[in-house]
């Protein structure tokens, strides 16, 4: 890394937040307005550079310049709402109350498999509340923070370097991560990444934002509508050929149902259409790379090891030898085994049956990650226990819909080994912010709080 073009990045990027900031944030988002209009012009372009990186069929890659789009709409009313509490005061001719205030610059750190839009969850909330931003593409997807970059530049005038792209890897993440000028580190990536770029953020006591690895969970109960589940299961664990954070990758079946889902998870999996991502009819488009299909051989062989029946999981031929297409696999197993406590990146569903609803959501919170669940049942009972303290320990819980393709209003981000972080919607731009209590006295006494005395004598 060139340690001086890193620097005059910082440099630059400080500037243009000093005077961004001082815009207000109506005027701020309206130039996130004009940045989504603009993807709207270039939605199709855009969603074809995500498809020759990150590798997703069309509809999905047109899926996610969208989802950039609603979080541009999403900031631009936000841009009106960034408000504060008033709260009473205990002492007479007082006010209390907050003010949120901008951060200054944002570094944001994302993963290959939603190269465009980790980064809009990001940017338009961080942009609205008055910052820069310095993007580190994951290394898979330089092209597509090109191609995000590009648009901004276009509608942004003077404004232009409010993102700053910094491509490369490990290196230029840590330098972010030990820069006490960056004064919000946004990770997004595996828990493994998490737990080796965190300490060096709070070394330095910095602001640190995780979205890390999931290893998301869904229970089938008796009264289940197996259409809608079959359906939801399949896009979720096969869907991004189960390269999302939030990709189901264990199934806990009621046994009364059991012999009956998995038949049909099993032709439901059979019959998907796994080729080019370009194709219209592709289902499921390659892994991103070698190493990513190794790391799902190596659970695959584990699990074969241990002699427990796999169907699918090999890879198959087509078109370019140097892809690695997989078939899904559907792994049946009679006792949680190890591999199913830590995320393969790949398509890989184990199913366990459960006989009843307590047994089933402890299987599913007992594992370190904590990003998604979901229950699919007609039974307003188990939905609700579900739903409950008692119920998922995750950040996403889902009834009658699978783990993944969240909606960019709801917060977004998991708890425990996931990290912790909230994105995209709700309240979840308080994260770029900072937050001033501010007390006002306009009587002419000196009243102190808790009655506390400090008389002359
Ligand atoms: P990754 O951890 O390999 O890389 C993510 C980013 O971190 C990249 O920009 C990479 O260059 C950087 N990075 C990785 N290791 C680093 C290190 N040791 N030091 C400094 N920088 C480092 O992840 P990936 O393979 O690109 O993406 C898949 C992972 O991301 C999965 O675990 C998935 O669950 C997770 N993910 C989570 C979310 C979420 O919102 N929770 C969203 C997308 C992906």
């Amino acid at each position: 890394m060139d340690k001086n073009k890193y620097s005059e990045l910082v440099t630059k990027s400080k500037a243009i937040s000093n005077k961004w900031r001082s815009l207000p944030a109506p005027q701020r988002g309206e130039y996130i307005r004009l940045f989504g209009e603009e993807l709207r012009t270039k939605k199709e372009a855009l969603a074809s550079t995500i498809t020759k990186e990150a590798r997703k069929i069309k509809t999905e890659s047109l899926g996610e310049v969208q989802e950039a789009i609603d979080m541009c709409d999403f900031a631009v009313g936000l841009s009106r709402q960034l408000y504060g509490l008033t709260m009473p005061s205990e002492r007479p001719n007082h006010r209390l109350q907050e003010l949120w205030h901008p951060l200054g610059v944002v570094g944001c750190i994302t993963a290959f498999n939603f190269p465009m839009a980790v980064f809009a969850w990001n940017f338009c909330l961080a942009a609205v509340c008055g910052n820069s931003i310095i993007w580190k593409p994951s290394p898979h997807s330089n092209g597509c923070a090109i191609g995000m970059k590009e648009v901004w530049d276009k509608v942004s005038g003077e404004f232009a370097d409010l993102v700053l792209v910094l491509e490369g890897g490990n290196e230029e993440a840590v330098a972010l991560c030990e820069d006490k000028r960056i004064d919000l580190i946004s990770a997004t990536g595996s828990t493994q990444m998490g737990k080796e770029l965190a300490p060096i953020v709070s070394a330095r006591l910095g602001k640190l934002l995780l979205e890390l690895g999931g290893n998301n969970a869904a229970i089938v109960c008796p009264s289940a509508d197996l259409d809608l589940t079959i359906k939801g299961i399949a896009f979720s664990a096969c869907g991004t050929t189960g390269q999302r954070c939030t990709s189901l990758r264990r199934l806990f079946v009621h046994e009364d149902i059991y012999e009956d889902c998995t038949k049909r998870l099993q032709k439901c999996f059979d019959e998907l259409v796994i080729g080019c991502p370009t194709k219209e009819s592709s289902q499921i488009g390659p892994l991103i790379s070698e190493a990513s299909f190794n790391s799902m051989q190596d659970t695959i062989n584990s699990l074969k090891d241990k002699g427990i029946n796999i169907s699918g999981g090999d890879r198959i031929e087509i078109e370019d030898p140097n892809e690695f297409y997989v078939k899904p696999a559907l792994v049946l197993v009679n006792q949680i085994e190890e591999e199913m406590l830590s995320e393969t990146f790949a398509p890989i569903l184990y199913v366990k049956s459960y006989k009843n609803i307590e047994e089933a959501i402890q299987m599913q919170n007992d594992v370190s990650q904590g990003l998604s669940s979901s229950i699919f049942t007609n039974d307003m009972r188990e939905s609700e226990l579900f739903l409950s303290e008692a119920g998922s320990d995750c950040g996403i819980a889902n009834v009658n819909i699978g783990t993944s393709g969240a909606e960019i209003g709801g917060a977004f981000g998991g708890e425990k080994d996931t990290g912790g972080g909230r994105e995209s919607g709700s309240d979840a731009w308080k994260n770029y912010m900072r937050r001033m209590t501010v007390t006002v006295n306009y009587g002419e006494d000196l009243p102190l709080a808790q009655g506390v005395e400090f008389d002359e004598n």
